[in-house]
């Protein structure tokens, strides 16, 4: 039992390292060629989490019987855990045996399953290391089979992809990030920008979003599009995001009292991190109000009915912070994430003012922004960069505007300049100009 998984049967781990050892040292002495095949399922947390856990656990059970039917007697097959199973084929003449099996295997997996009264369907995806053209040692073939697979699950369900020696330097990029990240987190690399957004109906400044980026002793000032994937990935989101809640909430505390500071939440955070204290931390800490904080996330938060994590957005709210739903209009879109959380403000994404025709832009934004009115929630409009978008998010209903016409994201002297200013300056918006940008 030490060495098979007690629901399928299958090989575990283990064994599957002993039969890959003995057949390394097989062909190392005779000669000959074989694969190492990772698979990982497509799917199937939404059929467990759906149907529960009896029918996964028979998912998988079929799953491994028709791996097993697909594959010659002495291929091994084996599972790692979870929706992870591993073949080793015992023979492959270069890729071709390889390939032809990968597909087979695909289609064995992607017909329809019956469970009890229903009918599932999971894909899966694959990644292949050749032996011993990608490597004569387990370890090696192994990880490179995964590179491989990480690659398949990208290109899109059903698919499998061959280790490239290219996946290998990718990786070695990674890691160097990573090191890069956690290294700059101790050193106090990261700073804030903050973008200012505009009341339409006061022509003021209502708040500013903190935007992050890594001051690199080499690269000079980096994006966060260039590391906060990679962040998230390993978890340095997690203390990287307790920092720019310390430091947004303290910035705030300098502006005047009716200007509130935006803070973007990764989905990481809410989900793994302990996001509740951090935020509750940075408020007692810097003495800015609960009130003035608000989280911006994205609704892949709430995919899957996450219950924990609408459970926090609850906790966040009742302290009185608010939370906003961040690129609205570019993932699912589900109107059931609107219903399932009261949001406080919907941000309408960029890509909808600068994409498509103007009639398109005008539809799509007066549709969001009569949406989020009629539940009581703000409507930004983001990425207005000209007076013509400015003028067309206002007339479709849109009661805040952010966007390089408003602001670039600037250092905090320069914000803090500016909101002096604009406390004084007389309104334009009334009048349906936006505010000059105010340097
Ligand atoms: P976002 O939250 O949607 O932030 C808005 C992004 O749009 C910012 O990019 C901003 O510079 C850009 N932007 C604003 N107005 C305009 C415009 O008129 N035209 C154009 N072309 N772009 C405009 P940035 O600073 O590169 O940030 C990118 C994303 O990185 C943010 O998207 C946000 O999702 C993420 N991010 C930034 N800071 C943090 C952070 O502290 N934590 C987390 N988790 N994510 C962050
Ligand atoms: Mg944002
Ligand atoms: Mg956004």
């Amino acid at each position: 039992m030490a060495r098979h998984d007690a629901l399928t049967e299958l090989a575990n781990r283990v064994l599957f390292r002993e039969r890959l050892d003995q057949r390394l040292a097989e062909l190392e002495r005779r000669g000959g060629s074989g694969a190492v095949l990772c698979l990982d399922l497509d799917r199937f947390k939404a059929v467990n989490d759906t149907l529960g856990h009896l029918a996964g656990d028979a998912l998988l059970r079929e799953i491994a019987h028709r791996l097993k039917a697909t594959l010659r007697g002495e291929d091994i097959v084996a599972r790692f855990g979870g929706d992870e199973f591993a073949v080793l084929l015992h023979q492959s003449d270069g890729p071709e045996r390889a390939m032809l099996v990968a597909g087979r295997l695909i289609e064995a997996v992607q017909a329809p399953i019956i469970l009890g009264a229903h009918e599932a369907e999971v894909g899966v995806s694959i990644g292949i290391a050749l032996i011993p053209a990608h490597g004569d040692k387990a370890e090696v073939l192994l990880k490179r089979a995964d590179l491989a697979l990480y690659r398949a699950k990208d290109a899109g369900r059903n698919t499998f992809r061959f280790f490239e020696p290219a996946m290998d330097e990718e990786a070695e990029a990674r890691r160097r990030l990573e090191l890069d990240l956690r290294r700059a987190l101790q050193r106090g690399e990261f700073e804030l920008h903050y973008q200012p957004i505009l009341d339409v109906a006061t022509g003021t400044i209502a708040s500013a979003e903190a935007l992050v980026r890594w001051r690199h002793p080499s690269r000079g000032l980096v994006p966060p599009g260039a590391f906060i994937a990679a962040a998230e990935e390993t978890g340095l989101i997690v203390p990287l995001g307790e920092w720019v809640l310390r430091a947004a909430t303290h910035e705030a505390r300098r502006w005047p009292e009716h200007v509130r500071v935006a803070v973007n939440v990764s989905t990481v955070q809410v989900r793994h991190g302990n996001l509740f204290p951090a935020v509750r931390a940075a408020l007692d800490a810097s003495g800015l109000s609960a009130e003035r904080l608000e989280l911006e996330i994205t609704e892949s938060v709430l995919m899957a009915d996450d219950e924990r994590a609408s459970a926090v957005l609850h906790d966040l709210r009742s302290l009185g912070v608010r939370i906003a739903l961040d690129d609205f209009g570019t993932g699912y879109s589900s109107l059931s994430y609107l219903r399932r959380f009261p949001f406080d403000k919907l941000k309408i994404d960029r890509s909808f003012l600068t994409e498509g025709s103007k009639a398109e832009a005008a539809a799509i934004v007066r549709a969001a922004a009569s949406l989020g009115r009629g539940l009581g929630m703000i409507v930004t409009a983001e990425g207005v960069e000209t007076q013509e978008q400015f003028d067309m998010a206002q007339a479709e209903g849109c009661t805040e505007v952010q966007g390089f016409l408003i602001g670039q994201p600037c250092p905090c002297g320069e914000l803090r300049s500016r909101l002096r200013k604009s406390t004084a300056e007389p309104s334009l918006a009334r009048q349906g100009r936006a505010h000059p940008r105010g340097r």
